[in-house]
């Protein structure tokens, strides 16, 4: 196995810039998954490393190896794609076996490889299998299987679960995560599905208009997300945002006031525009939030729809008055409106009033003209007690 470097790695298709300066570093045996929406870059910087697209700048490393001038089958890189194409006339052995064939490894060399690739993807009792006879999970595996066999350095993975059905697609997952532990390998895993990404990986790349918003260990990217775009893409809902600015009495947002000491936000001042964000799981009814060691004081809302999931539910909430009250006012303005989780047997109808708090450690400030985060978690920017004298606090 081996690590693999990109280094300023740019694509330009005529005036269109694909990848724009991506540099990263995935370690021996490490699980790296690139994120992104569709057409932000994934692929062509997976393709970089593959050898099937030559950067425009930047050079890739496998190894110790420059391997930007090596054609694919040089690097020791293995590809499983979303669309497998297995020959529709050879059995499971002989389409895992084919490269090898190819290649001339002899007879036992062959049989050795591909029984323990069929092992590992749990294939073993199905080598005499055509592939018109198994489920598109199993053919995926046969796929995986052919990569497997030639020993690579590194697995290149695009989209490998995309054309599956849901169900399959959690299944494949955990088989996914258990290959990698199995073989140690080095993997290079792209999706635009962020929760694929994170379940799988040691750490996500979240790309977005060919630039590398974030590398870092799934949790990080959820907890501390580096700016708006990793925070809103990050989470199924999404993450919760309200435009404010601040001021000397904390972030004021249309429909409510976070009391905290604007001169403890790094970065920014009073009169500066930023945007709050909190997760739906840390928006609480008040009367659920006595365990909560840091609330910040009472919202009032309505709750509008109620989408109940079963393991949980989702609230949408208006904050506003004004939105059904006011032509002026948009109710569709994000800042108006908040979506909360609460467990599914909350008692709430729609249309109720109800009395929010947000949980001041899992408030996140961005800046917003950048979108840089500010700070995760606002617990220690409580206003100034009486006593504390702004130099203590500035120091
Ligand atoms: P993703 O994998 O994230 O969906 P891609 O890497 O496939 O994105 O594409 C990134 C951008 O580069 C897209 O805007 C896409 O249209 C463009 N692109 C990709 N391949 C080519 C190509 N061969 N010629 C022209 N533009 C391309």
């Amino acid at each position: 196995m081996a690590r693999v470097r990109l280094e300023n790695i740019t694509k330009r298709y005529g005036e269109e810039t694909a990848v724009d300066g991506i540099s990263l570093e995935v370690e021996d045996g490490e699980f790296v998954t690139f994120v992104g929406p569709s057409g932000c870059g994934k692929s062509t910087t997976m393709e970089t490393v593959a050898g099937l697209t030559r950067p425009t700048e930047g050079r890739v490393y496998i190894g110790d190896d420059d391997v930007t001038d090596l054609a694919p089958k040089d690097r020791g890189v293995a590809m499983v794609f979303q669309n497998i194409a297995l020959f529709p006339h050879m059995d499971v052995y002989e389409n895992i076996s084919f490269g090898l064939r190819l290649r001339k490894y002899d007879d036992e060399e062959v049989r050795r490889r591909v029984e323990q690739a069929a092992d590992i993807v749990q294939l073993e009792d199905m080598l005499e299998r055509m592939p018109a006879e198994m489920s598109g999970g199993q053919q995926q595996r046969v796929g995986i299987a052919r990569a497997i066999v030639r020993n690579p350095d590194v697995f290149l993975m695009d989209e490998p679960l995309a054309n599956l059905d849901a169900k399959l697609r959690v299944h494949m997952r955990t088989e996914l995560q258990r290959l990698h532990r199995e073989l140690d390998a080095t993997v290079i895993y792209v999706t635009h599905d962020q929760a694929e990404a994170m379940t799988m990986s040691n750490r996500i790349a979240v790309l977005n208009d060919g630039t590398l918003q974030q590398i870092a260990p799934p949790l990080v990217c959820y907890n501390e997300p580096t700016n708006l775009f990793v925070a809103g893409f990050i989470g199924s809902p999404s993450m919760n945002f309200a435009d404010g600015t601040l001021t000397e009495d904390g972030l004021e947002t249309n429909n409510f006031t976070v009391a905290l000491d604007a001169t403890q936000v790094p970065g920014v001042t009073v009169g500066d525009d930023v945007t709050l964000g909190i997760r739906p799981e840390d928006v609480y009814l008040t009367r659920d939030a006595d365990s909560l060691a840091a609330p910040t004081a009472t919202i009032t809302a309505r709750s509008d729809v109620l989408e109940p999931m079963g393991d949980e539910m989702f609230v949408y909430l208006l904050l506003s008055e004004r939105a059904d009250s006011s032509m002026e006012q948009d109710p569709s303005t994000s800042s108006d409106q908040l979506l909360m989780s609460v467990s599914p047997d909350t008692a709430i109808e729609a249309g109720q009033e109800l009395e929010l708090v947000l949980d001041r450690s899992k408030i996140h400030l961005f800046e917003t003209e950048t979108s840089d985060a500010l700070v995760h978690g606002v617990t220690d920017l409580s206003q100034r007690e009486s006593g504390t004298t702004p130099t203590e606090a500035d120091s």
